[in-house]
């Protein structure tokens, strides 16, 4: 397939502006009005299949890379790139398992809850799936680095094409102190660049744009439009696993809300196309400690509003923070963000797919991620916010026990074993140390150590004891 620069090109988020860019320019930004970009597509002029279920025959030639990978099987549907560009490495192998007992938890119905484990992709969370094609953008224009500014996840991905592909250099900006070691030690073994700002995200965010700019280094943050592009893929694999069957509700933690963004494109391009006939509702989850999206949405009613967004509230909440020295705080490391980038994207996710934003707190999250982990899977603590709020969803009404919800499970369970380890801790003061500082006062399903003497008998008995 070759690609003309009007089948696909960089369009800007605001209809207002509607300014567009070539396919072939490294952009964070448009260059009129400053807003988001988009890739846009003119799909009459493209090889589009006439049915979802097309995708499926790729399975049987799944020893060629390109149907292999979870991501590239769809690339009739981000066709921006020449096939002979792609940079994969077998990304976006991931399961939509079943899940009765979580259910349970949550109030559903049994055998209306789907969690959708992204944690299997190779750097172990969904940032693969995005990371793939951004790379793929960078490799086709020639770049030879690569930055990102990471709460962990983003780098470990980046750090991970970079070191198996050889083709570019990482650098890696991290703040100091908020990072999981789990996150960490995967951009240091990996071999990247990794430079430890003084600072937090938002501090490492504003530097590795500067840098990016002064050095020429191609940016493969959530600002990136390419990221979304493979990110929309997570919501194919959903509906393939479902054998193509729309389901009532989408749940995702929301962050800098690439993810959520990238799903509500996904949606409005598939119902375009008239690949699909109706849209799931998407439920976006903010940790309350970092709930931009929750006050702006749901508490200052700010809308898509066709496009037509009032900048200046969000100017305004961002200057009131500010006033406050308000920062984020979570032990959900992966949303602990109080500028999400895609903010204004994510509203038109919400427009297209009837949305809603719901905050969960640390306490909730640790929970649900307990229940999580008791019935199989397992997830990082951010991950868990999706669970945490279709609980609160379905006990406030909002999702009924009927409906069919998939949960989106972002990250891998080893990711943050801190947290887990301290959740299911005898030791109060560890308890208190990691998670009392997060309010998080009880652990209802703590799974405890038995400590045991090295007794034949006393081993004996506490195993009789405790089964
Ligand atoms: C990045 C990340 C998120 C947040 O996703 P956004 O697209 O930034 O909203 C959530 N969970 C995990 C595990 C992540 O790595
Ligand atoms: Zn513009």
């Amino acid at each position: 397939m070759a690609i003309s620069t009007d089948q696909a090109f960089q369009r800007c988020l605001s209809p207002s502006c509607g300014a567009t860019y070539d396919i072939g320019e490294a952009r964070t930004a448009c260059g009129e009005c400053d807003g988001l970009l988009d890739v846009a597509y003119d799909w009459d002029r493209l090889p589009v299949p006439s049915s979802l279920k097309e995708f499926e025959k790729k399975w049987s030639r799944r020893n060629e890379p390109l149907c292999k990978s979870g991501v590239w099987r769809f690339h009739d549907l981000l066709p921006f790139a020449p096939p002979e560009k792609i940079v994969t490495i077998g990304e976006g192998q991931t399961l939509l398992a079943p899940s009765d007992g979580v259910a349970q938890y949550i109030g559903l119905n049994a055998g209306q809850l789907f969690l959708q484990y992204e944690g299997m992709n190779p750097s172990g969370s969904f940032k693969d799936n995005g990371m793939t094609a951004a790379f793929t953008h960078a490799h086709t224009i020639g770049a030879k680095r690569a930055a990102c500014a990471s709460t962990g996840n983003t780098s470990a991905s980046l750090a991970l094409y970079c070191g198996v592909s050889k083709l570019m250099q990482a650098v890696i900006f991290i703040g100091s102190g908020k990072i999981s070691y789990g996150k960490l030690s995967q951009a240091l073994d990996y071999g990247a660049l990794t430079l430890q700002i003084s600072g937090d995200f938002d501090d490492a965010m504003h530097r590795v744009r500067q840098v990016s700019e002064q050095l020429g280094i191609y940016l493969v943050n959530s600002v990136n439009p390419f990221r979304l592009e493979g990110q929309k893929t997570i919501m194919y694999r959903v509906l393939e696993s479902l054998d193509w069957e729309v389901p009532d509700w989408i749940v995702v933690p929301g962050g800098n809300l690439g993810n959520s963004s990238a799903f509500g494109k996904a949606f409005m391009e598939l119902k375009e196309l008239g690949l699909i006939d109706r849209v799931p509702r998407l439920a976006i989850i903010n940790a309350a400690g970092a709930d931009t999206l929750y006050q702006l949405f749901e508490v200052n009613g700010q809308r898509w509003n066709g496009g037509d967004i009032d900048r200046a509230a969000t100017t305004d909440y961002y200057e009131e923070l500010d006033k406050n020295h308000s920062r984020a705080s979570t032990i959900a490391s992966a949303i602990e963000i109080n500028r999400p980038v895609n903010y204004q994207k994510c509203l038109r996710a919400l427009d297209v797919c009837d949305g809603v934003v719901w905050e969960v707190t640390d306490q909730q999250i640790l929970d649900a991620k307990a229940q999580v982990g008791a019935h199989g899977l397992g997830c990082e603590p951010a991950s868990a916010a999706s669970v945490a709020g279709a609980k609160l969803l379905c006990s406030e009404g909002v999702i009924a026990p009927s409906e069919r919800v998939v949960c989106i499970l972002t990250g891998h369970q080893l990711k943050d074993p801190t947290a887990t380890v301290a959740y299911h801790t005898t030791d109060q003061d560890e308890f208190n140390r990691i998670l009392g500082s997060r309010g998080v006062q009880r652990a209802e399903f703590a799974n405890r150590a038995v400590a045991v003497a090295n007794d034949l008998e006393e081993i004996v008995r506490a195993i009789q004891l405790n089964s």
